[in-house]
């Protein structure tokens, strides 16, 4: 996946400014930086949620030509989202949100994931139950269950961890690692110690503007962790 000279504006004031950037087919990259730097408008350009953009975005070697029917197919086939406000239909219970969420994507429900990822998530007790009655955090796990069990290459997630606590912060990480093994996994998050301990990449932003790019095979493991360390002095 490619951006090519992405820019944004909303009302006349640059969000996104003249972007290039090149994803591989796998790996954990997070995208990091402060409130309001443009982290989740570009999330939403790269995931076609945001159609008003200038720039190119390339998919799977072919240039999207931003016509509604192929963003749709794009759409469909090719990301799965976990959304700040998870998206979930509230009414229905856990179970169906998912089964339906792998209908939409036209895909086969594979009940032995489903089992293995809900077990993982820690929601197997909840999978009956109406979403509207569940707390953010059950919520978010959710819609995370939900888009692991739509098998398309891409993953964007806008601060999955946002709403739970640090044993299932742990939970989710581990598991968003272990798909990007064989996905690809974009995660916007406020959490910069999980971004250097799991990411494979880390991308920062700060008005609009990429400031940091940091491969971590670059990285060696003594720069990583004396940066964990000043950063635990700094909390303390
Ligand atoms: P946060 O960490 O708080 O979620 P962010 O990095 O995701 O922040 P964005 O939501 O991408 O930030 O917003 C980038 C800038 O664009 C901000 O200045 C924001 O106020 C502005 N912005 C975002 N959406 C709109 C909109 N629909 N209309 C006008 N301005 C917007
Ligand atoms: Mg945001």
């Amino acid at each position: 996946m490619e951006i090519k000279n992405i820019e944004k504006e909303y009302n006349s004031k640059v969000v996104i400014n003249d972007m290039n950037l090149s994803f591989p087919h796998n790996g954990l990259v997070f995208i990091v930086g402060e409130s309001g730097s443009g982290k989740s408008t570009l999330l939403n350009i790269m995931g076609l949620l945001e159609p008003n953009f200038n720039g190119g975005l390339h998919y799977a070697n072919i240039e999207l030509d931003r016509s509604k029917k192929q963003s749709n197919k794009f759409l469909k086939r090719y990301f799965n989202f976990i959304f700040q406000d998870y998206n979930l239909i509230n009414s229905l219970s856990v179970k169906e949100n998912i089964v339906i969420s792998v209908a939409i994507a036209g895909q086969n429900f594979d009940e032995l994931q489903y089992q293995n990822i809900i077990q993982l998530l820690q929601i197997d007790e909840l999978v009956e139950r109406e979403v509207t009655h569940l707390s953010g955090g059950e919520k978010q796990r959710v819609a995370i269950a939900r888009a692991l069990l739509r098998n398309n290459p891409v993953i964007l997630a806008d601060e999955p961890t946002g709403n739970v606590d640090q044993q299932n912060s742990k939970i989710i990480f581990e598991l968003l690692k272990k798909i990007s093994e064989d996905h690809l996994v974009i995660v916007v998050s406020h959490n910069e110690r999980a971004a250097y301990e799991y990411g494979d990449r880390i991308i920062r932003i700060s008005d609009g503007n990429i400031i940091e790019d940091t491969d971590k095979g670059y990285l060696n493991n003594k720069n990583l962790n004396d940066k964990l360390k000043r950063e635990d002095n700094e909390k303390k």
